[in-house]
């Protein structure tokens, strides 16, 4: 029998770099492939999913911005990181048979469908996975950012933020042997401690609107589905 889930909707938060494996640039197919079967294994709980997908494996406006571009034109470059990302998520997801949509906040009609709100909750009520791409639209914004919107958007009742680590900790747990890992933490202690959870307007878009953050470890096999289901390690962001 199905464990019993207590989310209806949630999303999926990850970085850019989550996509590249060992690879130090771009998409690692086998590693999207590998996320792919994650996300399928939640989709399989009757679990409704968006996801947004960075683009730091590709382009950072910051990065781009530091060697002499304009900042606002590296950020878009940054964004279309992300469409590329996402498309590539499609693919692996549709090779399991899934349905999805890859959707932009930047319209681009050839490639993927434009972000329109009403159109993307009808896509979730029929299971459809939605990758919403393209960040929020906007220079000066993170991927984080864009997340936090789209899951109050969508009225998701949580974000999972798949990183590296199982949580969120006092210190780098790859560095300090005695990093604690919270169980929770409140969104201001992440603000003031400066745990790295999101960037600062993400975690202040979350707070504002009670949503909640749960940090996992995206290396763990099965690891999302268990979160989920009620099992394994992770911090939540109340
Ligand atoms: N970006 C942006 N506005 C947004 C989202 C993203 O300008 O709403 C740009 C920004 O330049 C950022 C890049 O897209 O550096 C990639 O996103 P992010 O750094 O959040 O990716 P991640 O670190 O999650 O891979």
């Amino acid at each position: 029998a199905e464990p019993a889930v207590k989310y209806k909707r949630v999303l999926l938060k990850i970085s850019g770099e989550a996509l590249m494996g060992d690879q130090g640039y771009g998409l690692h197919p086998p590693t999207v492939a590998r996320i792919a079967r994650e996300v399928q294994a939640v989709h399989a709980l009757g679990v409704e999913i968006c996801m947004v997908i960075g683009g730091g494996n590709i382009f950072r406006g910051l990065a781009g911005s530091a060697q002499g571009m304009e900042r606002t034109t590296a950020d878009y470059m940054g964004m279309l990181a992300t469409v590329m990302n996402a498309l590539g998520m499609q693919a692996q997801l549709e090779a399991l048979g899934l349905h999805t949509r890859v959707i932009s906040a930047i319209p681009m009609d050839q490639v993927c469908e434009p972000y329109i709100r009403r159109r993307a909750v009808r896509h979730l009520e029929k299971q459809r996975i939605c990758i919403f791409a393209a960040g929020t639209g906007n220079p000066y914004f993170t991927t984080d950012t864009a997340a936090t919107l789209r899951a109050n958007e969508m009225n998701c009742e949580a974000i999972f933020k798949g990183t590296k680590v199982d949580g969120v900790y006092d210190k780098d747990p790859k560095k300090f042997a005695d990093a604690k890992r919270y169980d929770t933490v409140s969104y201001d202690e992440c603000l003031q401690k400066n745990l790295g959870v999101m960037d600062a307007s993400a975690i202040a878009l979350a707070r504002d609107n009670n949503l909640p953050i749960i940090v996992f470890s995206l290396d763990e096999p099965g690891g999302f589905r268990g979160i989920l289901a009620g099992q394994g390690t992770y911090t939540k962001v109340v």
